[in-house]
């Protein structure tokens, strides 16, 4: 397949600056972690790919761990894509990758050592066909390790050209302050922080974001759609054999309560009133706070990729929509 991206490609999307840096970010960026495993349809997944690019989407999300039935296998997808039709336009990707759970068996492939980080980091060139990333993440703190050595282990990852940029995911606001400290202590900004944010995951807001803004960090928001829930897959009560729900150990049938689908269809009627799928909606809603860089949102097709990346260039919501929203969006 001869790839050649569409001239109109920085037309529409929205990109905001990441913290106090010189990157923006796509208000929509596009993870790997489900639906880009060695298993999946490899003419699907450069679909979509493709055509992520082609609509402005210039971040793509990745992890060590992201990819069934192995674990990288993401990664090797991506690489294999970058091989055969991204290459020529690296310099208009960021790609990001992390290191943090279990990736492989024994001491070595897990959590927060400066053995563990560089060796996967190693890994991830290799499988991603590239020879830097732009962003490397610690993707969890790990409480037994200093966070001396863990941040070490980024900072080296940046000297050493491999990544351009370090972030860290899922850490606390207390844990936060202490990777930005331990990063200064070799000259290097955190750049950007990952963590889960939609009208049903709310825990940024009791002060991480303040603590992002102080730092001059960016906020990544991930599973901006609650895996799905807020959107239209399972509005009518039941779970389609493709769905997530229906093939992932992260999200199951009895996540479909009826709780559930009354606070996710009254939020529907929400974004019709506006002209906006739930998606659309549950995407305009995180990005309504001008602290949050991007959202990083999944899709296994390229309708949704497409259905999602509008929201972007939605409408900001007003005062009383928000007002209307706010019962509803609760965990
Ligand atoms: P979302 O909340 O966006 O969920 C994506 C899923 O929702 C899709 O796979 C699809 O499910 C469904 N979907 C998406 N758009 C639509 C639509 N328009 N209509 C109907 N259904 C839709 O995000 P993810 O949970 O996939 O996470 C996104 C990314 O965030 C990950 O790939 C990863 O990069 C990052 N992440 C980071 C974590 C961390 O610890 N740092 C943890 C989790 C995620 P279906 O497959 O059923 O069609």
């Amino acid at each position: 397949v001869v790839f050649r991206a569409a001239n109109d490609r920085y037309d529409s999307m929205a990109y905001r600056r990441c913290g106090h840096s010189g990157l923006l970010l796509p208000a929509v960026s596009l993870g790997l972690w489900h639906n880009f495993g060695v298993g999946g349809s490899f003419d699907t997944q450069r679909a979509i790919l493709h055509r992520a690019f082609d609509l402005g989407v210039t971040h793509f999300d990745l992890a060590n761990n992201y990819g069934r039935p192995e674990f990288g296998s993401a990664e090797t997808t991506f690489g294999r894509v970058l091989d055969t039709s991204l290459r020529p336009y690296r310099d208009e990707l960021v790609i990001s990758t992390k290191a943090g759970y279990e990736a492989w068996s024994g001491p070595y492939g897990n959590l927060g050592s400066r053995k563990y980080l560089l060796s996967s980091l190693d890994r991830s060139l290799r499988r991603l066909n590239t020879d830097y990333v732009d962003v490397f993440y610690s993707h969890r703190p790990d409480p037994d390790t200093p966070i001396s050595e863990t941040m070490g282990a980024l900072a080296s990852a940046v000297k050493q050209g491999k990544a351009l940029y370090a972030g860290i995911s899922n850490y606390d606001p207390e844990q936060t302050r202490a990777a930005v400290a331990a990063l200064a202590e070799h000259g290097v900004p955190l750049l950007v922080h990952q963590q889960e944010y939609s009208m049903f995951e709310r825990g940024v807001e009791d002060g991480l974001l303040d603590t992002l803004t102080n730092s001059g960090t960016g906020c990544v928001a991930f599973s901006p759609l609650a895996q799905g829930l807020l959107t239209d897959r399972y509005l009518d009560g039941t779970v389609p054999a493709d769905a997530r729900a229906a093939n992932s150990i992260f999200l199951s049938a009895d996540n479909i309560t009826p709780v559930y689908l009354e606070r996710a269809r009254a939020l529907r009627d929400i974004a019709s009133d506006r002209g906006q799928t739930l998606a659309q909606l549950a995407l305009s809603w995180v990005l309504r706070d001008s602290r949050v860089t991007s959202v990083i949102i999944g899709a296994s097709s390229v309708a949704q990729l497409e259905q999602n990346v509008v929201a972007a260039q939605g409408e900001p919501l007003t005062e009383a929509e928000l007002a209307a929203i706010e019962p509803y969006a609760v965990h």
